[in-house]
């Protein structure tokens, strides 16, 4: 089914058309982007900009 998602880099998935909810993500506020992925990789959206964010967030 069809989900929303942000490539903003915090991999953020909505089921609802909206904006980024992420405070700290470039695309706060920004549309989200529609994906009818049925795998969770959303058509490698969240693969394809590994080069501009580096993995600051692991721990
Ligand atoms: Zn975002
Ligand atoms: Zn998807």
């Amino acid at each position: 089914m069809a989900h929303y998602i942000c490539t903003g880099g915090c991999k953020g998935v909505s089921d609802n058309p909206g904006t980024c909810q992420a405070s700290d993500c470039p695309k706060n506020n920004q549309p989200l982007k529609e994906c009818n992925c049925t795998d969770d990789k959303h058509g490698g959206a969240f693969e394809k900009e590994d080069s501009a964010s580096e993995t600051e967030t692991e721990k």
